[in-house]
């Protein structure tokens, strides 16, 4: 809680003014007042496409449960997530909740699948991406795996850098630089959703994507879970057993079920 106050008072009420979302015309609800995108993944990666030659710059979140709770006490995190340009139902709870709501989102479009997607198409496309974020080596580690997975893919960059703000600048400098296309942010939610929101309008990159631990996954850092447990929506107790320091942000989850049922039997539509 402690951290995420002093991420939020990083943010300035300017800072996401830039964003676009109405320009794509996406349609889209509320859960529990925090917006996400009725898209599938085909329809994410072709608007992604897109969001590469519109002119604009556009911030790409995806969402779950845990987000959408710390996004109920922190007002500068929900004004990120609220005002970028495509919010993505990651979560399964955010694809339940949907349906609860009457309001049914028609799949789970998760980062990590959106990335491993879009790096087939950003190598037929030729678009440069920019990996940021992530512990040492690994932001690096993911890039050598995505250009064995698809060679030709260009990867215009690599850094592991940190979201404190001192930083900025030569993190920064060093993707204006590298001239990417696609910058992909792996800080953890919500820094890294903060960081693009802080920094996207002093660099010339059209479209950020925050990955969170999508870099660990695909450089083999920490493995996914078993794609049955992924199609029954199971992968958050096989990452909790893996990574049991992450119980109390876990806490969120009961916490998400409860107050979506409550909003669901207390809200006349
Ligand atoms: N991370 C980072 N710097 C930080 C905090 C996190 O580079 O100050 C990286 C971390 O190494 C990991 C990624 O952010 O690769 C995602 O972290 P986490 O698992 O907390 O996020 P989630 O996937 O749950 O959004």
């Amino acid at each position: 809680m402690k951290s995420t106050m002093r991420i939020s008072s990083e943010v300035k009420p300017h800072a996401v003014k830039y964003l676009n979302t109405t320009a794509l015309n996406i349609s889209s609800s509320k859960i529990l007042g925090i917006r996400v995108h009725h898209v599938t993944l085909d329809e994410t990666l072709s608007i992604i496409g897109t969001m590469v030659f519109s002119g604009n710059r556009h911030l790409v979140v995806p969402l779950n449960p845990e987000l959408v709770m710390t996004a109920q006490n922190n007002s500068a995190f929900r004004d990120v997530v609220n005002n970028a340009s495509l919010v993505l139902p990651d979560g399964v709870g955010i694809v339940l909740a949907s349906w609860l709501m009457g309001d049914p989102l028609r799949e789970r479009v998760t980062g990590i699948d959106t990335v491993r997607h879009l790096a087939v198409l950003a190598q037929r496309q030729g678009l440069r991406l920019f990996l940021l974020g992530a512990a040492p080596g690994v932001a690096e580690r993911a890039a050598l795996r995505l250009q064995e997975l698809h060679p030709g893919l260009q990867i215009a960059g690599t850094y592991a850098g940190s979201p404190h703000p001192d930083e900025e600048r030569e993190i920064c400098r060093r993707i204006e630089e590298a001239d990417p296309q696609i910058l992909l942010v792996a800080y953890g939610a919500p820094r890294q959703e903060i960081w693009v929101a802080r920094n996207l309008s002093k660099l010339k990159v059209p479209v950020a994507i925050c990955v969170g631990g999508t870099f660990d996954f695909i450089a083999g850092v920490s493995p996914r879970a078993p794609r049955w447990l992924q199609v029954f929506g199971l992968e958050w107790p096989y990452r909790l057993i893996r990574e049991p320091r992450r119980w109390r942000r876990m806490l969120a989850l009961p916490l998400f079920a409860a107050a979506v049922v409550r909003y669901r039997f207390t809200t006349t539509y």
